[in-house]
């Protein structure tokens, strides 16, 4: 499988790629999956997801305790360096504490750009959170509105859901050719195709990400050496990853990645948003109600670990690696219980806690060698 050279150009430089992109559209940061990006497409921007550039933290220090995640820290330093310029404003959705927080001291140190909360409901699985969560998605294109200057219709965001529909349809594909033949990708490859839907204008996307199904479906890969153990299949669960070294970890321990549950992985693409809905907000708030949950939310007490075994058989992964952002307190917490399930289920599992930059490997790749060979 050959990626489109444009695509390892933008995971590698997302900076220097916005910087171009901003003499067509107005570029709006986002921080988590639980942005709509639909209606800042419909507004005619482009969200663009921010996940720090890993470089020495100066600044941000002064303004964050020393145990909140690398995610929040890079991200607070680029915008303090003035990495950050080409955005015309950020959004923050509320999930954990530390991205609330975020949120007051980017508004407070770093203006000239504008910030926007989406302060959405943590209990998804009522009648009145759904009514409450179209509310503040109606508030969000409002608001989204007066900043850019725009009226956001209906019919706007209407094309919108198609054109992230058309998206999540091709990445839900590739998991699926990825499920049947995990070798049929190698890991780095759909870090980077993961990493660049993030950050790309949705338009080219859509082409490079069809493209790329089109070229899985007809086995171009080569096939693997005939005489080789197959690889064991790993379900990667957690949060942001911003490290391809770990698919060549688990990789040259013999292992492969059959699906992942990643915040910048699957999650992201999971689900359509409903095109019949005379109502595109309720279409939009309904996808993310019916989405697997992050472990910021709630969607019943089961929730949580019942679809994590169902993802794990359906991918007939052999084996389960927590992997978090070191001070990721939603999914930390989280863990004990999700651990105690798959033990329940017979399904082992490993956690790994990462901070940015990554540490040298070798503990790292030892523990996961180590967790291959024995599953
Ligand atoms: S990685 Fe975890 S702690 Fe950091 S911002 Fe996301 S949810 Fe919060």
């Amino acid at each position: 499988m050959k990626l489109s050279e444009e695509l390892p150009l933008i995971a590698k430089d997302p900076y220097g790629y916005a910087e171009k992109l901003k003499a067509e559209k107005k570029i709006v940061g986002t921080l988590c999956s639980y942005t709509p990006e639909e209606i800042i497409i419909a507004a005619g921007a482009h969200p663009f997801r921010l996940f720090g550039s890993g470089q020495k933290s100066r600044l941000a220090d002064a303004h964050l305790q020393s145990y909140c995640c690398s995610l929040a820290r890079g991200v607070l330093e680029d915008a303090l360096s003035e990495r950050l310029d080409f955005l015309e404003g950020i959004v923050f959705a509320h999930t954990c504490d530390t991205m609330q927080r975020l949120s007051d001291i980017c508004r407070i140190n770093r203006g000239g750009v504008f910030h926007l909360d989406l302060i959405l409901p943590a209990k998804l699985n009522t009648e009145s959170a759904r009514r409450y969560f179209r509310d503040v998605l109606q508030t969000f294109r409002e608001d989204l509105g007066a900043k850019l200057g725009v009226e956001i219709a209906d019919n706007d965001l209407r094309k919108a859901i198609s054109a992230m529909n058309r998206i999540r349809k091709a990445f839900t594909r590739i998991y699926e050719l990825i499920n049947e033949n995990p070798s049929i990708i190698n890991g780095e490859e759909l870090y980077i195709l993961n990493r660049a839907a993030m950050m790309m204008d949705k338009a080219r996307l859509a082409d490079l990400v069809e493209g790329t199904v089109v070229q899985l479906s007809s086995g171009s890969r080569e096939a693997p050496d005939a005489g080789a153990p197959p690889p064991k299949r790993i379900f990667l669960e957690g949060g942001v990853c911003n490290y391809p070294d770990i698919y060549n970890i688990i990789e040259e321990a013999g292992g492969a990645v059959a699906g992942d549950d990643l915040c910048t992985g699957f999650r992201y693409f999971n689900g359509l948003v409903d095109e019949d809905n005379p109502d595109p907000l309720m279409a939009i708030a309904d996808r993310y109600l019916k989405r697997i949950v992050c472990p910021a939310k709630h969607a019943g007490i089961a929730d949580r670990g019942e679809r994590l075994v169902e993802m794990v058989l359906e991918k007939r992964a052999q084996g389960v690696i927590f992997f978090f952002l070191k001070f990721c307190d939603p999914h930390a917490f989280d863990y004990p219980y999700l651990q105690q399930v798959l033990e329940k289920a017979g399904i082992p599992s490993l956690m790994v806690e990462v901070d940015d930059p990554l540490q040298a490997g070798g503990q790292l790749q030892t523990r996961i060698e180590a967790f291959i060979e024995m599953i």
